[in-house]
This record gives structure tokens, sequence and C-alpha cells, in this order.
């Protein structure tokens, strides 16, 4: 037996529980690698699915947890083999599929990642699905031509998870990052990360009607969207990139075609859960290399299984900062 946080949800109120349970190896899903996890992480889908599902889990009793590293403990697929490392992100673990929010996962070996040399089990969760969603958003904007040479790089939500390694990995990489926070208090925590200056969540909060203000972001990692997007997308450089990541500020998006046309500004479209093989590994490989171990120390917060109820509760309010560390085995 082993313990995981378990869900339940009463058929009869619709009402979910959240709370740590003994299960048995015979209860987990099929799949073809059995991994002893060692770390997990919360983020913002782990909140909703620890609470009322948000339309994510569509089975009960069910195990969140989107992500998790820890090494196989059985496998009947050539590619992995007992005592590798391995990290999860994505193809809906922790919502379809039970998830890291245990001492063991069941799953399939085509979702794993072997854990690139340099990063440890806990290290590759407090970078976890939000580092990796960062590093890909990085990439896709340096693949649309960002160079540190072409200006400032904007954050937005940038005391989150995404935000944090976000900020962290462009200031390693020689960027002059712009952090957005809507917690003045965290100026400190953000200019240890590498911004070099912080820019009131007020300031961009406010819809204008000009489709087009002064030109002053070569890059955008947004975690926020909504109208905080519409507002940037009329101050990028003419041919800049917004890596579109999140929602944190609403699903809208009240904005004009006019930065396309006439900024030739690019909207980059991100997403962590269905990426390929190949651009997954290149992402773990850029993160061991490009995101300072001192620095992610910086953002974790430890958290064992116990904890998760009231931290999901905290990222839905937009209260989490930097990265959850879960360690199960604590
Ligand atoms: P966090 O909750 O850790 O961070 C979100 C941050 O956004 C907050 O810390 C806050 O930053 C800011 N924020 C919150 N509410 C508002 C608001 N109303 N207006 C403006 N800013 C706000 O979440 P994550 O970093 O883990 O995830 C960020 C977003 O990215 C989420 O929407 C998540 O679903 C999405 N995501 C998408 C992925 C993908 O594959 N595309 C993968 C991972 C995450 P501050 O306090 O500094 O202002």
């Amino acid at each position: 037996m082993f313990k995981a946080l378990v869900v339940e949800k009463d058929e009869e109120s619709g009402k979910t529980s959240a709370g740590v349970a003994e299960i048995g190896l015979e209860d987990l899903p099929e799949g073809e690698v059995t991994v002893a996890v060692e770390y997990s992480t919360v983020n913002y889908k782990d909140g909703l699915c620890i609470g009322p599902g948000g339309g994510l889990v569509r089975k009960y009793p069910h195990v969140p947890g989107i992500d998790f590293a820890g090494t196989v403990e059985a496998s009947d697929d050539p590619r992995y083999a007992p005592g590798d490392k391995v990290v999860l992100t994505g193809w809906r673990v922790g919502e379809v599929h039970w998830g890291g929010y245990a001492q063991k996962a069941r799953v399939k070996a085509d979702w794993l990642v072997p854990l690139p040399e340099g990063l440890d089990s806990r290290a590759a969760m407090a970078v976890g699905t939000a580092g990796f969603t960062a590093m890909l958003a990085v990439m896709a904007m340096e693949d649309h031509g960002l160079t540190p040479e072409r200006g400032e790089v904007l954050v937005t939500g940038a005391a989150g998870g995404v935000g944090s390694v976000a900020t962290a990995i462009l200031a390693h990489l020689g960027y002059q990052v712009a952090a957005v926070t809507g917690r003045p208090e965290q100026e400190g925590y953000l200019k240890g990360l590498g911004a070099a200056r912080i820019v009131a969540r007020e300031e961009l909060n406010e819809t204008v009607k000009r489709p087009l203000e002064a030109e002053t972001w070569a890059g955008c990692v947004d975690a926020v969207g909504g109208p905080m997007l519409a507002r940037v997308l009329g101050q990028m450089k003419y041919g800049g990139s917004v890596a579109a990541v999140g929602l944190a500020g609403g699903a809208q998006l009240p904005a004009t075609v006019v930065p396309f046309l006439l900024r030739g500004v690019n909207l980059l479209g991100i997403d962590s859960v269905m990426q390929p093989y190949q651009n997954r590994l290149r992402a773990w490989e850029r993160i061991a290399r490009d995101l300072p171990m001192d620095k992610l120390e910086a953002m974790i917060q430890p958290a064992t299984l116990a904890d998760l109820p009231q931290l999901g509760a905290d990222i839905l309010k937009g209260q989490v900062k930097g990265r959850v560390v879960v360690d199960v085995n604590a």
C-alpha cells in the first residue's frame, strides 16, 4: 500500500473532497511503466482538479497531479528500465488519467521523458509544467528572431510559476526583463530572479482605445491573457513576439488586428500538453542548461501531500509564489 491524494465526489451534492488515503498497485490505471514518484508540484490546473474539477476530471475517485518526477520501478516498454530517472508533464495526466499526487504512478511510456543530465527529480519538479512551458515560450520567441539586442522582454504574471521561471531563464540568457506583477511586495523576489524592472499590474490592466502605443517590448511571455494581453500587443516593437501561455487574467482577447498588420507582431500560441517528444527533449535540455539552479532554489516552496487541498485553493486565487515542490514521500 502507498499514499495518494484522492479526490472523491459525492454524487448527490456534486461536491468533491480531497484527502490523503492508502491505495494499492492494483488500483493504479493501466500503463506500460510504473514509476516510484519522488516529487510533484502545484499548477493552476492542479488547483482545479484538487477542487471541483473545472470540467477536466471525468471520473472519481481521482488522483490529481499533472506532473511528476521519479524513478522507474517496472516497465513493459524497452525504452525504460527499473532505476531510470524520468519526468512527466502533460498528456492530460492528473486530469483524465491518474497523476503524480501519489507515491506511485502508472503511465504510458510515450508520455515520459528521461531526466536530463544536470537535473535531479526535485529540481525537475521545481521547474514542472510551469517552467517547462516558460522554456517553450522562450524557445518559440527565439525561433521568431528574438535576441537580447532587440530590447526589453516583458513577463506578465511574473511572481507566478510560469512567470518566475521565464524571468530567471530570460535574465540568465542576457535579456532585460520587465516583470509585471500585482504583488508589489514581490519586487525583491523578482529582482533576485534577474528582473531589471517591475511594472505594476494596474499599468497594463486598463484597456486603451488606441490600437498602437509606443513600441516598447521586443518579446513577451504572457501568463495572463485577457485585457492585459490585448494592451501588450499594441506596445510591441516592430516584428516582436508575444508567447501566449496562460489565462490567469481572462480568456477573452479584446484586441484589434492592427499590431499584426502594421508592426508584424507575432502572437505565438504555447501548448505544453501535446508537445511532440523531440521538442520535450529539447526543452528539458535547455532548462538544464539555461536555468540557474540557485535562482530555482529561491522559487521553491516545499510541501507534502497533506498540504495539497489548501495549496490547490491558494493557486486558484493567485496566491502561490514561485514553485511549490511536493515531496510525496514526506
Ligand atoms: P500561477 O497562479 O502560479 O501564476 C499566475 C500569475 O498571474 C499570478 O501569480 C499573478 O502574478 C498573475 N495573475 C493572477 N490573476 C491575475 C489577474 N486577474 N490579472 C493579472 N494577473 C493575474 O499560475 P502558473 O504560472 O502555473 O500558470 C499561469 C497560467 O498559465 C495559467 O493560466 C495556467 O493555466 C497557464 N498554463 C498554461 C500552460 C500551457 O500549456 N499553455 C502550461 C502551464 C500553465 P502576479 O502576482 O505576479 O501579478
